[in-house]
């Protein structure tokens, strides 16, 4: 039974709804602006959902333009994980893919503008020297003694600059604002910065690169974007994205809104930390399962929907320092899965179970549901013979009160099949348990035996027909809600040492041929998904994407009594 969650307020939703029921907006187009210098996360599942959600639902067009300013940081195999994950969680980009560096000519010849009209100027303060004289919060800057060059002075240098004549860090091309402004952002910001870099788009052609603020704005109205939706500490840069507008001859006037960024308890969301956890080899790539990348999420085994719909619960405002907690995340996969994925039977610890009165060739195979109320999914065959596996957990020697599984002398039914009774404990020289030795009563297939009550039900597979598989269990990378938040400790000092465990499992033979990324409940267990990279050649790796129990929806259910 899945908890249906209602989707939570979206401020620039209803934003845009009502500019365009008072017919201030037309048809809107928004942009998802990645920089490609890592894969992208959960943090940014929030903006892709946010801005091809929007085009989605009032007919407009969502752009994916990468961020390209920074060669040194970027890289091929970046955008193309990128484009991967956006079409994954089922979004269509708009026309071609972009790329700010499309219009590096445009905002190059802007830049000289800048410079005919007075308002940009080549500086040769060193970056020490411009912080210095930018001044502080509570003290204004002072001009910098180059900010007086002619137009014609500027205009060639900055050619020379272009074409490679000075060093990095030599000069700057700074916009002439207001050095007293109270927001330091339009204290004369960089334009330009000279990078004798590579780049994976331009190659050689440039040897400066545009600032992150004299680009995105420009590029948002060279491509008739209207909404330019980003997060909240762009909110002080917003003064110099509209100073842009004004003061260039751009087609169009695109608006910035910002939003709070997500924050997820356990869970990092900076593509530098989580490039920091693939270089130190503390994960298998920027796809590990544990890692809360979109690629690492697919391979835990999260589908498209429930990450969108986990976006959708957790909503769009302008609250900052909120940390969402974990447990929506697994409750909006585990909802998806509980209705979606069907049922198989796996034990993670094998303990043999011999079962004394049944023959050496006995096979019988039961017919059971692919899932409990899904008539669409095909029956599953699961075959039932003297020798089983079950689960370790599901024994105890002495076992507490309440212990409604198996043990010396206790009865229990079999998940699909009979009742047995454990008659005698085999154990080895050493004294660890070899096998269980139990009995079937034959009259218990489907109803309970005559004037006893069992109350427990375990899994098991058949030994003969089991496939053996590698099965990994995932916990949270992290043992503490914040790892960054204290800026100034290693946030790798509260890597969690169990977040992995490998289990070499026996699943039932429904199992045997599972395609790479199919999902499944094992009963009793979890929610399990074929590793989509070594279920290849024979080789069988499921991954646990998460457990049975649901706290979120218990805590809703909680909320809810308490107000009803
Ligand atoms: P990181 O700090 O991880 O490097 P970033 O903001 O530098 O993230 P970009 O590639 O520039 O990464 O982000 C692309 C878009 O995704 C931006 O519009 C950014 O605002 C948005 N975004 C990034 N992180 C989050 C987050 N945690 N929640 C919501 N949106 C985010
Ligand atoms: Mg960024």
């Amino acid at each position: 039974m899945s908890t249906e969650t209602a989707s939570a307020p979206n401020f620039i939703r209803n934003q845009i709804r009502d500019e365009i029921e008072a017919g201030k907006a037309d048809r809107i187009v928004t942009r998802f602006p990645p920089e490609p210098n890592g894969f992208l996360h959960v943090g940014h599942a929030k903006s892709i959902c946010l801005n091809f959600g929007l085009a989605e639902q009032f007919g407009g067009d969502c752009h994916l333009r990468f961020d390209d300013t920074n060669p040194a940081k970027e890289e091929q195999a970046y955008i193309d994980a990128i484009k991967e994950d956006v079409a994954w969680l089922g979004f269509q980009w708009a026309g071609e893919v972009r790329f700010a560096s499309d219009y590096f000519d445009q905002l190059y010849a802007w830049a000289q503008h800048l410079i005919r009209e007075g308002k940009a100027y080549v500086d040769d303060l060193s970056p020490e020297e411009i912080r210095e004289y930018r001044g502080s919060l509570t003290e204004p800057g002072r001009p910098s003694p180059y900010s007086t060059r002619s137009a014609e002075e500027n205009l060639d240098l900055l050619e020379r600059m272009r074409i490679g004549e000075f060093a990095e860090g030599e000069k700057v091309l700074r916009a002439r604002i207001d050095m007293a402004a109270p927001n330091i952002n339009l204290r004369d910001p960089i334009l330009y910065r000279i990078r004798h870099a590579h780049h994976h788009q331009t190659g050689d052609k440039w040897k400066i690169y545009p600032s992150y603020d004299f680009t995105h704005g420009q590029s948002d109205a060279l491509e008739g974007v209207t909404h330019s939706i980003c997060t909240l500490e762009f909110e002080d840069h917003r003064p110099l994205y509209e100073w842009f507008l004004e003061n260039l001859p751009v087609p169009a006037k695109p608006r910035q809104i910002e939003f709070a960024r997500l924050n997820l308890n356990y869970t990092l969301t900076s593509k530098r930390k989580l490039k920091l956890l693939v270089d130190e080899g503390i994960v298998d790539g920027w796809d590990d399962p544990r890692m809360p990348t979109i690629s690492g999420m697919r391979r835990r085994g999260y589908t498209p929907g429930s990450i969108r719909k986990f976006c959708d619960m957790i909503g769009v405002t302008r609250a900052d320092g909120g940390l969402v907690d974990i447990a929506m995340l697994y409750h909006a996969i585990r909802s998806d899965l509980e209705d979606n994925a069907p049922r198989a039977m796996c034990v993670l610890k094998p303990l043999k179970v011999v079962l004394t009165n049944v023959a050496d060739d006995h096979e019988e195979v039961f017919d059971v549901p692919g899932h409990p109320a899904r008539e669409d999914m095909p029956l599953r065959r699961v075959p039932f013979t003297r020798e089983l596996y079950i689960d370790q957990d599901d024994f105890l020697e002495e076992p507490p009160k309440k212990f409604f599984r198996l043990a010396p002398g206790q009865e229990v039914r079999l998940r699909n099949a009979y009742v047995i009774r454990c008659d005698e404990v085999v154990k080895d020289s050493t004294g660890e348990i070899a096998e269980l030795r139990c009995s079937v009563d034959f009259d218990t297939l489907g109803k309970n035996p005559e004037g006893r009550k069992v109350k427990g039900v375990i899994h098991w597979v058949s030994a003969a027909h089991a496939v053996p598989m590698e099965v990994r269990l995932y916990d949270n990378l992290f043992l503490v809600e914040q790892p960054d938040k204290d800026k100034d400790a290693d946030f790798l000092e509260h890597l969690n040492p169990e977040s992995l465990q490998v289990c070499q499992a026996m699943g039932e033979p429904s199992l045997a041929d599972a395609a790479p990324e199919s999902r499944f409940q094992f009963e009793r267990v979890g929610y399990f998904c074929a590793d989509r990279h070594a279920c290849r050649d024979g080789k069988r790796v499921f991954n646990r994407t998460v457990g049975l129990k649901d706290s979120w929806a218990k805590i809703q259910n909680k909320d809810a009594q308490k107000k009803g």
